[in-house]
Formats: structure tokens, sequence, C-alpha cells
């Protein structure tokens, strides 16, 4: 590789600004995503490479990867209808064994897009091919102009393994490939860009050079195994802090089987399963500790988690402090807070509810606090904090989980989930948390029978659900949209609820959907519950928590816009009572055979069956974002793939905040940068 600038200018610790050609309004753009350091630019990886030391030539059918294809724009049109705009451009590109053929790349609704391409540019395009009328065509490619480049840069773009990192802001993968390309041949220590990798740093230099920049694709597959290995330490490392940390602390010792705990467990309406019991007593184990508890309280739908976090907030009331439970949506908040004051009423208990908008409290502090997120920020109402349980914990962003351990007195903390995690995945992802987990449902529980049908049995599942609530029991009809986007691709509630109210009759239907306000959802939510609604036509707010046990049948229309992980939540719906439950799972027009995914949910009710069907489907990249997890990006490591990584970071992660939590040996410092960000406390010592 060529260098562009003179080595040695700067350190991955220097400024990015200090870059030659970052302007302080792209400087800007770099730090809002994130890049601050040389250092974070170069971990700034490409999301894939393009082989362009030789361009695929265009084949004779149509394959099913990707092609990368470069040629010289012939023509290009720009067609406007009202709002809407279809720009068309014609590439001339070799052929196999002829002369060069064509292809049409088609763009829909971009109104600049005929600004930047134009005849006569050399262009490299990528994306998937499909048949077209005229010519093949390509929808929506990636593109890059091959403009005259400056001496040397040739290089860079071209006859080589090409990298494509994301975008940022006003970035594009171009000007970022030139930026990442200087910054490196500038730095003397890339290897300090990625600390934590035991390999010396020769190894680790050559590999920040080689994921960016590869000499060849087996060079690239062993700086992504180097690269990962430390990427996966720093992810293990916070989680192992943090933890270091929490046990450190102390929380109120609780005196579990509390008179009171005892007494609602014995007037409950049911027995607590095995695993129920079993959860519950992990669960006293921490409470009576003396340390902060932090546990994750994991089980599939239904399996009953509720009254588990509410005998262990009883437990928690006894020995005179509050607990709060707190629901992702208002109304699971209100929910929960009707079945909590019905079971806790006759114990003369005080549940007060506390929601945005919404604050039903009294004069004194209520022993129990039941809310939206407003409940950690509320200091007058949540005086004397002892438990905080996080219900559906997964819709919640893990900075309020944070915000929560900040807290100056460590309290005790419950999350709960019914995201079924492969197990390779929990151990990323709950690495801080002890688990217990309800695999056990309660008793004469009929699987839900789940069918997948395509559009056309539509009159049929409507009739099948009209007799069914005609006869007393009630449905939920679910739609992926709140209102027509005008594409036709997918129903909406708005314009089908008229429609059931009109099949159903005489039984009233209910519209429900996030856009309501919060009063008019609680209505709805409390006639349906109070079977004065039969039908709840909704869009997945529903999905999490809501229990109504007489609801018995759902429909969910385009279904084939759904995950499966969702899909399940969904159904967890229904099958809450003793009488049989049908989930009928109906495609749009356009599903095709993308229904065909959707059927292991007719073969298994197996919340982690599922959850690995959906991640083999749609890889874990959702479910590893840092939104999610709270944890620092996942760039370069694979799962399950690089699991005796991740095994081995974790040893040494947990070795590290055993040997040196407050990370005060030199040789530790380096890894501050990259891991005081992500806990919730800053470094023991430092916060
Ligand atoms: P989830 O785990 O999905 O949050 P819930 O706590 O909402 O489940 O419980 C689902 C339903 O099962 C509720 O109506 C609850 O009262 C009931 N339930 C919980 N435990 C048992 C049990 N041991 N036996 C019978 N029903 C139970
Ligand atoms: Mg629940």
């Amino acid at each position: 590789m060529k260098p562009v600038v003179s080595a040695g200018r700067w350190t991955a610790d220097s400024p990015v600004g200090l870059l030659p050609g970052v302007t302080p309004a792209r400087s800007r753009a770099l730090q809002e995503a994130g890049l601050v350091t040389v250092g974070d630019l170069l971990r700034h990886y490409p999301r894939r490479w393009e082989d362009r030391r030789r361009f695929d030539v265009l084949p004779s059918g149509i394959p099913e990867h990707p092609v990368c294809l470069r040629g010289t724009v012939t023509s290009t049109t720009l067609q406007r209808f009202g709002r809407r705009s279809r720009f068309r451009l014609t590439l001339a590109v070799p052929q196999v064994g002829g002369p060069p053929g064509a292809v049409e790349c088609l763009w829909f609704n971009l109104p600049y897009i005929h600004r930047i391409l134009r005849e006569g540019q050399d262009l490299v395009v990528h994306g998937r091919l499909r048949p077209g009328t005229r010519l093949p065509g390509l929808d929506h490619p990636e593109f890059e102009i091959l403009e005259a480049t400056e001496a040397g840069e040739e290089l860079l773009h071209l006859e080589r393994i090409v990298p494509v990192h994301p975008s940022l802001g006003p970035w594009t993968p171009r000007m970022l490939r030139r930026l990442i390309h200087r910054a490196l041949a500038g730095c003397e220590d890339p290897e300090a860009a990625v600390p934590g990798v035991p390999e010396g740093g020769a190894e680790v230099a050559l590999a920040v050079r080689e994921i960016h920049f590869p000499t060849s694709w087996a060079a690239r597959d062993a700086a992504r195994a180097v690269l990962a290995r430390g990427e996966l330490f720093i992810m293990q490392a916070v989680l192992a802090l943090r933890r270091a940390g929490r046990a450190r602390g102390t929380a109120v010792r609780v005196e579990v089987r509390s008179p009171l705990a005892v007494e609602l467990e014995a007037g409950l309406p049911f027995a607590l399963t095995a695993a129920q019991q079993r959860a519950l007593a992990e669960i006293r184990g921490d409470l009576a500790s003396g340390r902060p508890m932090d546990r994750l309280l994991q089980g599939d739908v239904g399996s009953g988690k509720t009254v588990v976090a509410l005998l262990a907030m009883l437990e928690v009331v006894a020995a005179g402090k509050q607990a709060a439970l707190m629901a992702p949506t208002q109304v699971l908040a209100l929910q929960h807070h009707q079945t909590i004051s019905r079971w806790l009423g006759p114990l003369g208990i005080r549940v007060d509810l506390l929601t945005g908008p919404r604050r039903e409290t009294g004069s004194h502090a209520a022993q129990i606090v039941v809310g939206t997120h407003a409940v950690l920020y509320d200091r007058r109402h949540f005086t004397n904090p002892g438990l905080v349980v996080i219900d559906e914990q997964h819709k919640f962003g893990v900075r309020q989980r944070a915000s929560l351990a900040g807290r100056s007195e460590a309290v005790h903390l419950l999350v709960m989930s019914a995201t079924p995690i492969p197990r390779t995945l929990a151990l990323t992802l709950y690495g801080d948390l002890e688990v217990s987990v309800l695999d056990e449902r309660p008793p004469g529980r009929q699987p839900v029978q789940t069918v997948v049908r395509p559009v056309e049995k539509l009159p049929e599942a409507a009739a099948f659900l009209a007799a069914k609530v005609q006869a007393g029991r009630q449905a939920y009809i679910i739609y992926p949209l709140i209102e027509d986007d005008g594409t036709g691709a997918s129903k909406a509630v708005g314009s089908e609820f008229a429609r059931w109210e009109q099949l159903v009759a005489p039984v009233r239907c209910g519209l429900l959907h996030g856009r309501m306000k919060a009063a008019d959802k609680e209505e709805v939510m409390r006639d349906f519950r109070e079977g004065r609604v039969g039908v709840l036509v909704s869009t997945t707010v529903i999905e999490v928590g809501v229990d109504v046990p007489n609801a018995t049948v759902m429909l969910v229309e385009n279904a084939e816009r759904f995950g499966l992980a969702q899909l399940h939540q969904l159904r967890g719906r229904i099958g809450r009572g003793s009488g049989r439950s049908h989930c009928i799972l109906l495609g749009g027009a356009e599903a095709g055979d993308k229904l065909e995914r959707l059927r292991i949910l007719e073969q298994t009710s197996d919340g982690f069956a599922i959850a690995e069907a959906d991640l083999a489907l749609r890889g874990p990249g959702d479910l590893l974002g840092s939104e999610q997890t709270g944890l620092p990006p996942i760039r370069l490591a694979r799962l399950p793939g690089d699991l005796p990584l991740l095994e081995e970071a974790r040893a040494r992660a947990r070795a590290l905040a055993e040997e040196d939590p407050a990370l005060a040996q030199p040789r530790h410092q380096p890894l501050a940068p990259l891991l005081g960000p992500w806990l919730e406390r800053g470094l023991a010592g430092t916060a």
C-alpha cells in the first residue's frame, strides 16, 4: 500500500479533526456518530468489501448472489408522477463471450439522484439482479462514481479488494475510504485502536490495516478473527466490571417468607408451578443476602412471571421498603395496576399508578408503585426504594436500567423478559445478571392452534372468528400499520376497522393503536378486559403482556411483515385460559413464499426453538445492537460462530474484574476510555 501522507503524524488518541481533509463541519459529523479519535475511526469497519480486481461480467441468467458491475452510463431518464418519481439509468457492461450488454438501474422517489448520476460516467453498481421487461435490472443499487482521482488514489478505489464503510452523514463510503487510508498511513500506533487482544501489537496493527484494505480474502478473514477477540473482550469486560461494581454495593437485607407474602400465596386461586417456586426461592435468596439482587426472570409468554414478581415485591414491602413495577407501555402498566390492586387490596397494601400523563396517588407514599419509566424519575412518590421490577425488559432502553442502577442507594433489581434468547446470546447480553428460567406453563393450558394461510382464505377466517365471538369468546385482529401508507403492500387498522364492525355485529369492536390518546387506550382496554368489547382491532401495541383469558382467537393480517419471535409474542395473548385457542396468520396480497418461513409457528410453541429459527433467518444484528443491549457494539464478531472466542473473552474479562476493577495498573489504562462510558457507575473509585 502506498502511503498518501508521510507516516507518524498522529496516534490513535488524536482527535479526528487533526486529519488532513477533515473540515470542522465534517469533523462534527464524525463526532456526532461517536467517532472522536483516530482510534474510533479505525474501528469504523467496512460493512462489506468489493473485489474490484475484476468485475463481474453480465451473467446470462439471474444469479442468487449480488453482483458488482462496472460500466459506462449510456442514458438516464427522470419521470415524475406528482410527488413520486422514477429515475432510470442504462449502464453498458461487458457480457459473457460477446459484445457489451446493458443493465437498467432504477431508483424511486429519490429526488436528487438525477443531479448526481449523468451520462458518460464510469460507474460501479452493486446489488441483486432481477429480470426486466427490456433489460435485466437492479433496483436501488449501491453505486460509486469512478471520478478522476488524485495521483496514487486509483489504487484505493480500483484494482484491489475495496472496503465499503457505512456512510456517516455527509461522509460517503468513498470519502471514508480515503480518510481511513490516510489515517492509517500516518498513525503511529494503530494497534492501540483495538486493545484487549492477547496477540502482540504488530499482529493487531496488521489486522487493523487488513480489515480496511485487505491484500487478500484470507488476510481479511484472519484480521477479522484477531479484531473480533478484542471486540468481544471489551464487551465482556463491561459486563464483568458492572457486575463487580454492583457486588460491592449493599442493599436492604430482607427477611423473606414474610407473613404478607405467605398470606398472598395461600390466597391465590392457583398453586405455583414448580418452576415458579424455584425462581421465587432464587429471588428470596438474593433478597436475603444483603447484596443488591441482579436477576433476570426469563419465561415464555404465559409462564406466569407477574405473580412471581408480585411475591418478591411483597417481601420487600414487608421489610418496610417500596417496590416498583415498570412496564414498557401504558396499556400494560394499567393492567398490572388493576391485577395487583385486585390481589393486594384485601391485604391492605396501597398500590399507586404512575404513568406519564396519569398519576393515581394519595398523600402518603404507596408501598407499591406501578408505572411506565416515569417511575424512575419520580423522587416524590418513589422515595424509599427497595426493589425495582422491570417487565418486558427488552422493550426498554438499557439506559433506563443504567440510570436506575446509578442511584446512590443500591436497590434490588429484577428484570423480566419473554424474549426467549438462545443461550449463546444470553451469555452475551445478560452476562452481568443471574438468570432464573420459568420453563413450565401453568397446568391446563392447551397450546395455541396456529395456521398459516394465504390471503384468499380471509373470508373463511373471518367467518370462523365471527362465530367464536358471537358465541361469547373474544378476539384480537392485528395489522402492521395504523394508517394506509398508499403503497397497497399492507393493510392498516384505520381502514379495516369499519369492515370488522359490520362483520361481527352485534358484537362490539374496539380500536387500539399507539397514536391514540392515553385515556382512549385505557377505555378500550378496560372495555375489552371487562367483556363489553368483543373484538380488539389493533396494531402490535398489544404485543407485550396483555392478559385477557377469555380471548381465544387471533387473526393477524399481513403476517409476512412480522418477525417470528414477534408473532410468537403476539399469539401469547391467547391461550391464557382453559379454552382452546386459535391463531390464524394470513399473508397479504404480495406475501408469496414469504409465508413459508412462518410454518415453524404451526409446528411448535417452544419459544426457544422459534428464537433459534429467527436468529438463523435474520442474524443476531437486531439483538446485538447497542441500543438493545447497552453494550459496546459488536461489529466483527459473529454468533454463534465465534462462541469459543466469546467464552475466552469472558474468562479474561472476569479475571480482569477480579484483579484490577479500577483499571489502575498501567497496562490496563488504555482500556479505561473504552470501558468507562458503558459502566453505569463509572469505574470503581472514579464515580
Ligand atoms: P407472563 O409470564 O407472560 O407475564 P402472566 O404473569 O401474565 O404471564 O400470567 C399469565 C396468566 O397465567 C395470568 O392470568 C396468571 O394469573 C396465570 N397464572 C400464573 N401462574 C399460574 C399458575 N401457577 N397456575 C395457573 N395460572 C397461573
Ligand atoms: Mg407479562
